[in-house]
């Protein structure tokens, strides 16, 4: 078996409030392959994004083991940590967080811009990922020229510029209504099927987590259920203008299956 993305062993949290400690987290396991794609679920309050901020190295555990891509990585230095978010993990947020007064593709290069990236090289990857998510013909677009739906496609294209193996978004749809939800989750199904990204996402939506593979569930800090999605849905893929011979021959191939 190849080493999994993401393997956690009885992890902690406690968070030193004043006199009170809170547990948000306790003794959880939980071990994530290569081209899964898990949905965290949870009343509020249960640790979901304790643990997204922890597997996005955003903050560390107080208790246990974190490894990722199978290096340790609960106890490594801020600058390492920054490092790695650098490199290997996509963020997406339920508020989009674009600058307004950047149009999308300004957005979108905007990870590259901290890279000495040429800007040749950052118009070109920022268009291959406006395309991945069906708003190439939006580039010039500003934020407050776009729906919800289309300014988080936004989000997602700048979550994957930087060719992330893992994305971790916390409730991408939780300002969004049904169609524009489903259509953000097709768009993850599509990163996770096509680009072999495991995507991990917090939603309280059932609707929504059976866009994925596999639910995981949270109650008090603590994983109280992990199993497949028995009937997954599959969102009909985007419609994408093909960008080589290559990906023409994919689309086909996708319009075939489509329902
Ligand atoms: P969820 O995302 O499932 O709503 P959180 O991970 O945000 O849950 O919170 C889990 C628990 O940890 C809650 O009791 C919350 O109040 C507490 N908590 C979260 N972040 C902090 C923090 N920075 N400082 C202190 N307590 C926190
Ligand atoms: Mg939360």
């Amino acid at each position: 078996m190849s080493t999994p993305v993401i393997e956690i062993d009885r992890l902690g949290k406690t968070y030193h409030l004043g006199e009170v400690d809170v547990e948000a987290l306790k003794d959880v396991s939980l071990t994530i392959g290569t081209q899964e794609f898990v949905a965290i679920m949870g009343a509020s309050g249960s640790g979901k994004s304790t643990l997204m901020n922890i597997l996005g190295c955003l903050d560390r555990p107080t208790a246990g083991v974190y490894r990722l891509d199978g290096n340790d990585v609960s106890r490594m230095s801020k600058s390492a940590l920054a490092e790695i978010r650098r490199t290997k993990i996509g963020f997406v947020f339920q508020s989009y967080n674009l600058i307004p007064r950047m149009d999308a593709q300004e957005n979108v290069e905007l990870p590259m811009l901290y890279e000495g990236i040429a800007s040749s090289t950052r118009r070109e990857k920022a268009r291959e990922a406006l395309r991945a998510v069906g708003l190439q013909e939006r580039a010039h677009h500003l934020p407050a020229q776009m729906s919800g739906g289309q300014q988080q496609r936004v989000a997602i294209a700048r979550s994957i510029v930087n060719s992330p193996s893992l994305l971790l978004a916390d409730e991408p749809t939780g300002n969004l209504d049904t169609a524009a939800s489903d259509e953000i989750m097709g768009i993850f199904q599509n990163l996770n099927d096509e680009r072999g990204i495991t995507v991990v996402l917090v939603t309280h939506e059932p609707d929504i987590a059976t866009f994925a593979k596999r639910i995981v569930r949270f109650r008090d800090g603590r994983l109280i259920l992990d199993e497949p999605v028995p009937n997954r849905r599959q969102y009909a893929q985007i419609k994408r203008p093909a960008a080589s011979a290559e990906h023409a021959a994919s689309a086909v191939a996708q319009e075939r299956i489509e329902p």
